[in-house]
């Protein structure tokens, strides 16, 4: 999942970056107004956690902005701004739910899943491909049963996969949904965690199309 983070504040966007990557979310920060709108008009993300009060362009006007555009991206509103008046111009204009600072990261993470799955249109959070099951709200993964115990990154790129059974994934489009701007990238780390993931969920979960990427499930009609 990758994430953009709108937030001025060196603080607590700095501890919500570090809080959401250990996780396994990729996150990208950004400080102001304008440069939200950019990166907004340039490049995809899962979520933008928006906070309203920053220099340049309110965050409202960036959301206001991603909805004229037809840009559909869930967006949360993290904001100071406590105002009944302030809720519901927020969410009018278009965002998907609102976070009161000071907040707990614990919340926040869990609104962050909901809103997500709720986007992704599914009532039944747990995700099954074959013998695999992934529960995004409690990050548990079984086999036939069975939890597994997986590390946030193996996690991630699981995670990718499964909530979009048949597609095969390039190792570009596996790396954006783990690092974030600036985060070194091992060469080899998707063939790590899909060797580790194959070790723990079964050698023939994943499967390969050399030169082109990674896939789980039964591969859609052309693929
Ligand atoms: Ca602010």
């Amino acid at each position: 999942m990758r994430i953009l983070l709108v937030e001025d504040d060196m603080m607590i966007g700095d501890s919500v970056r570090s809080a959401l990557r250990h996780e396994g979310f990729a996150v990208d920060w950004v400080r102001d107004g304008r440069a939200a709108r950019t990166t907004l008009a340039t490049e995809r993300f899962d979520l933008v956690l928006l906070d309203l009060g920053l220099p340049q362009i309110d965050g409202l006007d960036v959301l206001r902005d991603m909805r004229a555009r037809q840009d559909a991206t869930p967006v949360i509103i993290v904001t100071a701004r406590d105002e009944v008046s302030s809720r519901v111009a927020g969410l009018d204009a278009g965002a998907d739910d609102y976070v009161l600072k000071p907040f707990e990261l614990e919340e926040l993470t869990a609104r962050m899943r909901a809103v997500i799955r709720r986007h992704a249109g599914r009532a039944d959070p747990v995700i099954e491909v074959g013998p695999v099951t992934l529960d995004p709200t409690t990050r548990i993964v079984t086999v036939r049963g069975e939890p597994v115990v997986l590390s946030a990154r193996e996690y991630a790129v699981l995670e990718a996969m499964m909530l979009r059974p048949g597609a095969i994934l390039s190792r570009a489009q596996l790396e954006d949904r783990l690092y974030g701007w600036g985060e070194e990238i091992e060469s080899n780390a998707i063939s790590v965690y899909v060797h580790q993931l194959r070790r723990k969920l079964g050698e023939d979960f994943i499967h390969t199309v050399r030169g082109v990427g990674y896939y789980v499930g039964a591969p859609r009609a052309g693929a």
